[in-house]
């Protein structure tokens, strides 16, 4: 007998889990496929926090996706009883010594326009305001400029897929996990699905298999995504009490490189530390043989380029490090699309390293995809036609 589904969504991470949920609810015969048990620490969505905002210095085009999505963790929480979305505010804030917060492609400039533009309730704080609302920002340059959205936060990424698994599954989605996909290919009008343990069929086919996607689907994806290995850090912090109280999640932009920027989060309750990031998109890596672990040279590193000088109460030992990926497109945008050479194929996950807020949205726009053939979300401007000029 052939195992045969309406839809398979193929990695199960924060696009996957999210998808898979969402069919599920619209009552579609679906089924989910993992190499690993997510959630899970070898992908790109684990390390406890995930930002969100609705004011996305990346563009107006992800905004339906964040509004929709912060409704649906409201809904999620609603349904399982977890905190997933905690509404600490964000504040995004430029203070550089050599770089203007005026210039039209400064991220808080881009973010305090797009807000205006769109009506989403915010202040713009000058440098004054934030020394005193924010004193764990030292120091503050005369300068800096922040932008505070309330409705922002942090998202607990790890269980957001857990409590979307658990609920997909109990409204009939197959999961199989621990089982590899090796490869997909058109038979007849279904696409025939070869893991490591046998073969699935499908009429529909989501691919969110994120950092491990290009390998999975071949050209033209393997000349676009770039595999990019990213540290995060968890660093004493001597009052975590105070500093949880008074912290938002932040993005703080210090110069005008990529990696000018760091950003982090409140600590956790009963964590004794601050998890405290920074970006890196010069070196590529693959996914296959990604390096896990964080050497004392890369804390001391990061202590003393993003660190030191910045924060007021935080210490340069690193309590807990972990090593994530972006997988990364030559715009920084999202690539969602058809699979120009596998009909019936969708591909979802290459995220540039801004796709966490964004993956409840995404779920439910892929799911009306699949299930009536448009979505309430317009999804074309993270189309594949833009690289085809
Ligand atoms: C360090 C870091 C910080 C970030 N910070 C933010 C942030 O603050 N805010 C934000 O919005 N976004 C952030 N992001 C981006 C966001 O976390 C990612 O865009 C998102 O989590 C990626 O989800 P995904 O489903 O594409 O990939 P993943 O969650 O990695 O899922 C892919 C899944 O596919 C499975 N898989 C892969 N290959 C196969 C196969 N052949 N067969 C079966 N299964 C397979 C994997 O096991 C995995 O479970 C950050 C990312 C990183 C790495």
């Amino acid at each position: 007998m052939q195992e045969h589904y309406q839809v398979a969504v193929l990695g199960l991470g924060a696009m996957g889990a999210a998808t898979l949920y969402q069919l599920s609810k619209a009552g579609a015969n679906v089924i989910g496929v993992d190499r690993h048990a997510p959630p899970h620490t070898q992908g790109s969505s684990h390390g406890d926090t995930r930002i969100t905002r609705l004011s996305n210095g990346e563009g107006p085009q992800y905004l339906p996706l964040v509004r929709s999505s912060h409704r649906i963790w409201r809904e999620l929480e609603a349904l399982s009883g977890e905190a997933l979305f905690e509404q600490c505010g964000v504040l995004v804030m430029t203070s550089s010594s050599v770089y203007d917060p005026h210039d039209p492609a400064d991220f808080t400039h881009r973010t305090i326009e797009l807000a205006k533009t769109y009506g989403i309730e915010h202040q713009v704080l000058d440098a004054a305001q934030i020394r005193q609302r924010f004193g764990q920002f030292s120091p503050v340059l005369d300068s800096a400029i922040g932008y505070f959205e309330p409705q922002g936060g942090f998202l607990r990424p790890e269980r957001c897929i857990a409590v979307q698994l658990q609920l997909a599954a109990q409204q009939g989605a197959q999961l199989r996990l621990n089982e590899t996909v090796l490869a997909l290919e058109n038979e007849g009008t279904a696409v025939r699905i070869s893991t490591d343990q046998g073969v699935i069929y499908a009429d529909k086919v989501i691919v969110s298999a994120g950092m491990w996607s290009a390998g999975l689907l071949g050209a033209p994806f393997d000349a676009l995504l770039r595999v990019c290995r990213q540290t995060l850090y968890w660093f004493e912090v001597s009052e975590p009490a105070r500093f949880a109280a008074q912290s938002p999640s932040f993005i703080l932009t210090h110069g005008p490189a990529f990696n000018d920027v760091s950003y982090g989060f409140p600590p956790l309750p009963g964590e004794g530390s601050m998890k405290i990031a920074t970006e890196q998109y010069e070196t590529a890596c693959d996914p296959y043989c990604l390096d896990r672990n964080v050497s004392d040279q890369q804390i001391e590193q990061m202590y003393r380029t993003q660190v030191a000088g910045r924060f007021s109460g935080v210490g340069s030992r690193a309590l807990k490090t972990s090593v994530c990926a972006y997988t990364v497109t030559p715009d920084y945008h999202f690539i969602i699309d058809e699979h120009p050479c596998v009909p019936n194929v969708t591909v979802v996950s290459a995220c540039s390293g801004h796709g966490f807020k964004h993956s409840a949205g995404l779920g439910e726009a892929l799911a009306q995809r699949c299930m009536s053939g448009r979505s309430d979300t317009d999804l074309s401007a993270f189309s594949l036609q833009r690289f085809k000029r």
